[in-house]
């Protein structure tokens, strides 16, 4: 499963209704919609994601 950087979602690539292809990499969405949210402007969608920054912290108890 790969997230759609546009809402959210996790997609399953198989069966994503939407990808695009930016700076080599592929990335799928839950719909067209989506898609064509991030080719309007795919930077504002990626500078959220892979950031070493966290905005919010899950509790993850190895127990
Ligand atoms: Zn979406």
């Amino acid at each position: 499963m790969v997230k759609d950087l546009v809402c959210g979602m996790m997609v399953d690539p198989e069966k994503a209704p939407a990808k695009t292809e930016y700076k080599g990499q592929t990335y799928y969405f839950c719909a067209p919609g989506c898609k064509v949210a991030f080719e309007k402007d795919p930077e504002k969608y990626l500078e959220g994601t892979g950031e070493p920054h966290e905005h919010h912290h899950h509790m993850h108890h190895e127990h």
